[in-house]
């Protein structure tokens, strides 16, 4: 038995109910099919479906019931027509690209994507004759500038990581549009929880599933959304041939996270919200980068593009650069030192000696990323124990 979406029903609706393949032995809660073959009454029927007449399973690396229903329920959520599983999210970036840019074609991308992407982009795409261009997110008229004859794809994460600056989806959807390109969302930092691209006019979404869909730093995986020809043809094929597919057991652990997605996501704004209106207080925090906040110069467009929440991750900048910001760091004791995101458990970092340690200083400088700059990834303890520990950070550097 299979239940569909409903168009009627909410994201939250969705994520509990949406995709839900029951076996005949009617289980309540989803099987996990940890197979990686298919067999067949007889070699007619293993032809047909060879030959694609007959509908069903063959081989895990193409398709399997657990990875079916994780990609049903996240394309119900997303609003898309079809949904490809792949091993982590650069796999669903990589995928993405290789089924439909060729040599000779051209990338639009902010300046301000997940470090592995960026080089991806460099390192490899560029020796397959496919050049990139990075400009500011925010700014629309860059990239309008940007976009040449070959341009084929504009690729964006918004809100950007960790200045979270918003990028203008319906703006970017409608430049892709009149360039024949296609916008491409990286929505890890959102989710459909809070922002659904498709319906502002991106053509595909890719997600990391190790953040935020897990929510909970258990599996690595990754998805594509989109319609039913560039993503369940063009890059199902590749996943098919290329074989970065997702292991059933990981899709199992993500299709139960989305059941409680939406809660997750809003528990996640909660707190988030709250830090960093009390950040804003502190004499030794010199500015807060959050969308929630009415001081946020993009405020207005992050509340109409993300109507379900602002996002779990804040930025700060302490006074008295990466000693200060050291200091904060070592100060408190709850908070998980890592660059990792999108989890339960709340991570601070120093983006300008890791996440973005390999861009040079002055670059850095240039996208506002300075020395004093702390990343938080907002978790689900309590927020008054998430401030309290800040607080204790805080006040280790204005000790000394
Ligand atoms: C982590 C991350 C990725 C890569 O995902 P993996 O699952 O680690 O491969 C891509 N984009 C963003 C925005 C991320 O935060």
């Amino acid at each position: 038995m299979t239940i569909d979406s409903d168009p009627a029903w909410g994201t939250a609706t969705r994520g509990v109910r949406a995709g839900t393949h029951r076996s005949p032995e009617g289980e309540h809660s989803s099987a996990i099919y940890m197979t990686s073959s298919f067999v067949f009454d007889s070699a007619e029927a293993c032809a047909a479906r060879f030959a694609g007449e007959e509908a069903g399973n063959i081989y895990s690396r193409f398709t399997n019931p657990t990875v079916d229903a994780f990609c049903d329920r996240l394309a119900a959520m997303e609003g898309g027509d079809a949904c490809v599983a792949t091993g982590s999210g650069m796999a669903a970036i990589l995928a993405t690209c290789l089924a439909t840019l060729e040599a000779g074609d051209h990338i639009v991308a902010a300046h301000t994507l997940f470090g592995s992407t960026i080089g991806l982009f460099n390192n490899y795409f560029g020796k397959l004759g496919i050049r990139t261009t990075y400009v500011a997110p925010e700014n629309v008229e860059a990239w309008k500038a940007a976009v040449e004859p070959s341009t084929k794809m504009l690729f964006v994460e918004t809100p950007s990581n960790p200045l979270t600056e918003i990028v203008d989806l319906a703006a970017l959807g409608a430049l892709a549009e009149e360039n024949g390109a296609k916008l491409v969302v990286d929505n890890c930092f959102c989710t459909p929880a809070l922002q659904r691209p498709l319906e502002l006019g991106a053509h595909i979404v890719t997600h990391s599933a190790t953040k935020y869909l897990d929510g909970q730093g258990r599996a690595l995986g990754g998805a594509v959304v989109g319609d039913a020809e560039t993503v369940g043809n063009q890059v199902f094929r590749f996943l098919r041939t290329g074989g970065p597919s997702m292991s059933p057991f990981n899709a199992w652990v993500f299709y139960k996270a989305l059941e409680t997605l939406e809660v997750r996501m809003r528990a996640h704004c909660e707190s988030a919200a709250r830090l960093a209106q009390w950040l804003e207080t502190q004499p030794g925090v010199a500015h807060v980068y959050y969308p929630g906040l009415k001081s946020h110069p993009q405020h207005e467009l992050a509340a109409r593009q993300q109507p379900g929440g602002f996002g779990g991750i804040v930025s700060f900048d302490v006074h008295g650069g990466r000693d200060a910001a050291f200091n904060l760091i070592n100060g408190t004791k709850m908070l998980s030192i890592t660059a990792n995101l999108g989890d339960t458990r709340s991570t601070i970092v120093h983006p300008a000696s890791t996440t973005h340690a390999r861009i040079s200083a002055e670059d850095r400088a240039r996208a506002g990323i300075g020395e004093g700059l702390v990343r938080i990834s907002v978790g689900l303890e309590s927020a008054d124990d998430i401030i309290a520990d800040i607080r204790r950070g805080l006040g280790g550097h204005q000790d000394g």
